[in-house]
């Protein structure tokens, strides 16, 4: 093969490791957003839970009150009651202390519910507690992870960047120009020629051209897609 070719060939070999490592860095800040993003549900599902819990028994406690200051009334009526020695007055004042007992047991009614609901939300509340856990643990591990494969890319990368120099070196400036360019915009710049095919495009190149690949002396561009062509 000419030596060009085979130059060409491993800086592409190169171009192409550093191209794949780039293009898993980019996918690292991504990556550390979906995972805060994971540990940041998990939160703030375990703090709803505590809230929807606190809420309850803030309600309990208002219905509590709200029975006892209906109990202070139904001891007022009953106090009047004894006082009083008009009938109609005193009829009234049952008519009223029922009426407060209803509400009472209304109130006791949504007591019950509330105890049902704080029944409920308790192996939610410690549910979500352990799921939050265990994600902030995992998210932890898988943030270590991702930074760790950060690291080791951007080694690799730094590694290859070092490298580069020495596989253009020996190259000619304006065939490297041309490599550059169809590395860049067609992805591969050089690529084998195999039964009279261009690998690159696919398409039958002329006898021409066969003919000047086989023969290995010069660079061959492939005339419909440009790139390098080398025998297969
Ligand atoms: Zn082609």
């Amino acid at each position: 093969m000419l030596p060009e070719i085979e130059r060409l060939l491993l800086l592409q070999d190169r171009d192409k490791k550093a191209r794949s490592l780039r293009g898993e860095l980019k996918t690292v800040p991504l990556e550390r957003k979906s995972l805060e993003e994971k540990l940041s549900a998990a939160k703030q599902l375990s703090q709803d839970t505590h809230h929807r819990q606190r809420a309850a028994e803030v309600e309990q406690a208002r219905l509590e009150n709200e029975i006892r200051s209906r109990k202070e009334q139904i001891a007022k009526y009953e106090t009047q009651k004894m006082q009083t020695r008009k009938n109609e007055e005193y009829q009234a004042l049952n008519h009223s202390i029922a009426h407060v007992r209803g509400e009472i047991s209304g109130i006791e009614d949504r007591q019950l519910q509330l105890m049902e609901t704080l029944d409920e939300l308790k192996p939610q509340v410690a549910e979500a507690d352990r799921a939050a856990a265990a994600a902030a643990e995992l998210v932890q591990r898988q943030l270590t992870d991702l930074e760790k494969k950060s690291e080791q890319l951007t080694t690799q990368l730094a590694e290859l960047d070092a490298s580069r120099e020495k596989f253009t070196a020996s190259l000619d400036e304006d065939l490297l120009d041309d490599y550059k360019r169809l590395f860049t915009t067609k992805n591969e710049a050089v690529v084998a020629l195999r039964n009279e095919v261009c690998s690159g495009c696919h398409m039958k190149v002329t006898v021409a051209t066969v003919t000047a690949v086989k023969a290995r002396k010069s660079i061959v561009h492939c005339e419909q897609c440009n790139r390098i062509l080398y025998p297969d």
